[in-house]
């Protein structure tokens, strides 16, 4: 990337993207789609994938993983509430594009990945863009982050069989939990869990297509 036009152009995809593909699909909240126009997708992915950064799908991290379809991470984060200060788990870190979503949004993020170099990856693309406010744990994120609980959100980024208890158990209250969860590997419905004056309840949404959570609680 050199000179100034592929700069521009790639700013006005993002534009586009957010434009097309998630307000045009309902999300609505102003810092979610601030936050996706600000974010540079790009520089979470391969150098070959780069033209590809903005498109309507998911691309390959390497190592069988993905980065999600950008109107995902737009509806899970906007299904999140996230609000600035508030302690954010996501577990799988992958390209650390969520995290960077997380972050721009003035969340403090702690992101749990089992994938060494995928965790290594993220952590010098997100220190590279200045954000500060992300912890990194090296783990299997279905046992969550114990010494740094509760967290007011948490965001699973990979589909498991069930909501892991660990994780529930490490949502404070108020809190909010959004994640895939599916009876087969092959797809899951998103799922908001809510926990709030000790009860928690779950509210089951539309199918979503994510690589899987494996571990202890995972599959
Ligand atoms: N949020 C990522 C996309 C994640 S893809 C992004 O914005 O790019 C799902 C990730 O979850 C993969 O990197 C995978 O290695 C990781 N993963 C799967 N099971 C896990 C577990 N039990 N603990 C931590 N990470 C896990």
């Amino acid at each position: 990337m050199n000179g100034a036009e592929p700069t521009i152009d790639l700013k006005r995809n993002r534009d586009r993207m957010v434009r097309d593909q998630i307000a045009a699909r309902g999300v609505s909240d102003p810092e979610v789609l601030r936050a996706m126009r600000k974010v540079p997708r790009h520089l979470f992915v391969e150098e070959a994938l780069i033209p590809q950064a903005y498109e309507d799908h998911p691309l390959p991290l390497g190592h069988g993983q993905t980065i999600s379809q950008p109107y995902v991470v737009a509806w899970m984060t906007e299904l999140l509430e996230v609000k600035p200060g508030l302690r954010v788990l996501e577990i799988g870190t992958g390209s650390g594009y969520q995290a960077a979503v997380l972050a721009e949004m003035g969340a403090y993020v702690f992101t749990v990945e089992r994938v060494r170099p995928l965790q290594a990856a993220a952590r010098r693309r997100l220190e590279g863009l200045r954000y500060l406010k992300v912890c990194f744990k090296l783990d299997d994120g279905t046992l969550g982050w114990p010494d740094a609980a509760p967290f007011d959100r948490i965001l699973v980024t990979a589909g498991g069989p069930k909501v892991p208890e660990p994780l529930i158990e490490q949502l404070a209250d108020p809190g909010r939990m959004v994640i895939p969860v599916g009876e087969t590997r092959r797809s899951q419905r998103l799922h908001v869990v809510r926990k709030e004056n000790g009860r928690v309840v779950a509210r089951r949404l539309g199918e979503v297509t994510f690589v899987d959570l494996v571990g202890a609680h995972g599959w």
